[in-house]
């Protein structure tokens, strides 16, 4: 058996969790080992954020197109799927090569190891025939991979993930969608968009279930009218290919199509990183962490591994928070780096931490030893990037009145202020604010309209920061625009 060898950290999966805190460790002066078994980078650039916004940049243009129809003469679209394809072959993805990703991190002085990562007792890690002890800590960020569910026929079948749907050349004539949350809502929208016949099966009485009722209203709504048919209440119980189309199964009915894309959940896969060799219970749904993204002493987990929220900016905030626990752990641990080293990386320590530390409650962060921020989900954004786009913070109505707040809800509808009413085609939206009335802030916040996720940035620093009510109501927003709006639903707040 190959000798264990000493290194400051070694970082398992290099999604953008990883490949954050990697690379910002191996900056600051550390031996940092980082393995990755797939592309540097992970879900978001490859099959995920990246390469689907791209689709849905391109989807939005066809839409705008139509609507100069309502507003501006007449225009004639005539989609075409093949610079789509193009751009995120050439552009986003370098036909699915990290050659850069790889190169950006040993840019930064990390050593890259390829393979698949598995702890190997405490402090160790193992990758193939080489074994690596920590002398800092191990992170692991080896994030989720899609899950479908136990449907009669499906495991047997050659669906799609969002792999396959990014990955695609030519679009089929029809597509069933199983899952009607963001990613099913948003690739299901950008393939009506081009022409492709779409059902949505979502077994939940709404469609983006998780979101207000009313952003599932406008959601569906908009859908529908590119042409998308929506199927909720809808339990799929078997999958059938005949080698040629798809047919879902349910109690009464059933949908064909000529792909089938599922899209009804990612799990971790915990039982493949010899969590067992240091105690840790593997057989969880995902890898549960402190304020400081601790798993166990020496073990920290970033990303969508840890179940906080599957989104890039919670792996690159959480990231934050890892990089400067590391570096305050590393500060504190006995025999660390001879005094000139850790002078410098200190130094490095400070900046980090007072680089995340504004986006950090409970304490914040002034970089001295001890201060590392804790993780603050209160304020967590969340954008569906359909057209329009549902943006949200914080808690819905239901999830506050479950937890015994006194509620308040202030609605309007977009369509009807001053911008919405210009905008015309395509205004469809409206702001909902939910508030404590005791504390006298706002508590949550969702955002539906052509700019929802852009309006929502207001919202995120009012939970975040807690601005009282009376400040947002005394504040001056700007005519017309669409985040003026906010204007309205304070005011309707009761
Ligand atoms: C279609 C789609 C659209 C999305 N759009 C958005 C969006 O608009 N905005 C947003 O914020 N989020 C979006 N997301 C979510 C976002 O992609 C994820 O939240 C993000 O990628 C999580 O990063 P991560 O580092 O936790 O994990 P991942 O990106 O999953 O990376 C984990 C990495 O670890 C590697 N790995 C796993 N196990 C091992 C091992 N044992 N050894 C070595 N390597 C290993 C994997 O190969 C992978 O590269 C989208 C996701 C999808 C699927």
């Amino acid at each position: 058996m190959a000798e264990p060898e000493l290194v400051d950290v070694v970082v398992v999966g290099l999604g953008v969790g990883g490949e954050e805190v990697a690379g910002r460790l191996a900056e600051a002066g550390l031996t940092v080992v980082g393995i990755e078994r797939d592309l540097v980078g992970g879900e978001c650039p490859y099959w995920g954020c990246v390469p689907s916004k791209m689709m849905i940049r391109a989807a939005n243009a066809i839409a705008e197109a139509r609507r100069v129809n309502e507003l501006a003469g007449a225009a004639q679209v005539q989609p075409d799927w093949a610079p789509v394809a193009k751009r995120i072959r050439e552009e986003a993805t370098d036909t699915w090569d990290d050659t850069v990703a790889v190169e950006r991190f040993t840019g930064k002085g990390g050593r890259f190891v390829r393979g698949s990562g598995r702890l190997d007792g405490p402090g160790r890690v193992r990758v193939g025939d080489q074994v690596f002890q920590a002398r800092y800590g191990i992170v692991l960020g080896s994030g989720t991979r899609p899950s479908a569910p136990p449907i009669d026929g499906l495991a047997d079948s050659p669906y799609w993930t969002n792999h396959q749907a990014i990955e695609v050349e030519e679009l089929p004539g029809s597509l069933l969608v199983l899952g009607g949350g963001a990613i099913g809502l948003e690739l299901a929208q950008v393939f009506a968009r081009f022409g492709v016949q779409v059902t949505v099966v979502e077994a939940a009485d709404r469609v983006l279930a998780i979101e207000e009722p009313e952003a599932s209203e406008v959601a569906a709504a908009a859908l529908r009218a590119d042409g998308v048919t929506i199927a909720t209440g809808v339990r799929a119980n078997r999958v059938s290919h005949d080698g040629r189309s798809f047919t879902v199964h349910a109690d009464g009915t059933e949908f064909t199509g000529d792909r089938l894309l599922v899209v009804t959940g990612r799990k971790a896969h915990l039982d493949e990183l010899g969590l067992d060799t240091v105690g840790v219970d593997a057989s969880q749904r995902y890898l549960p962490v402190d304020e400081r993204m601790h798993v166990r002493d020496g073990i920290w987990a970033v990303g969508d591994l840890t179940g906080e929220g599957a989104f890039t900016h919670i792996a690159m905030y959480q990231a934050g928070i890892v990089v400067a626990d590391v570096l305050d752990h590393m500060r504190r641990t006995k025999g660390g780096p001879d005094a000139s080293g850790t002078a410098s990386v200190l130094g490095g320590a400070a900046g980090v931490v007072s680089a995340v530390g504004g986006s950090m409650s409970a304490g914040g962060s002034t970089g001295v030893p001890g201060s590392v921020p804790r993780a603050d989900y209160r304020a967590l954004p969340r954008v569906t990037f359909t057209d329009p786009e549902v943006g949200a913070v914080g808690l819905t109505e239901q999830q506050a009145r479950e937890r015994g707040i006194n509620v308040q809800v202030g609605y309007t509808d977009l369509t009807s202020s001053a911008r919405g009413w210009i905008h015309k085609a395509g205004n469809a939206g409206f702001i909902k604010l939910i508030a404590d009335a005791d504390q006298g802030v706002l508590i949550g916040a969702t955002s539906v309209g052509p700019a929802g996720g852009e309006v929502l940035s207001a919202l995120v620093v009012a939970v975040h920061a807690a601005v009282p009510l009376s400040q947002l109501r005394h504040m001056i927003y700007a005519y017309p625009t669409f985040h003026r709006a906010i204007e309205d639903a304070l005011r309707a707040l009761k």
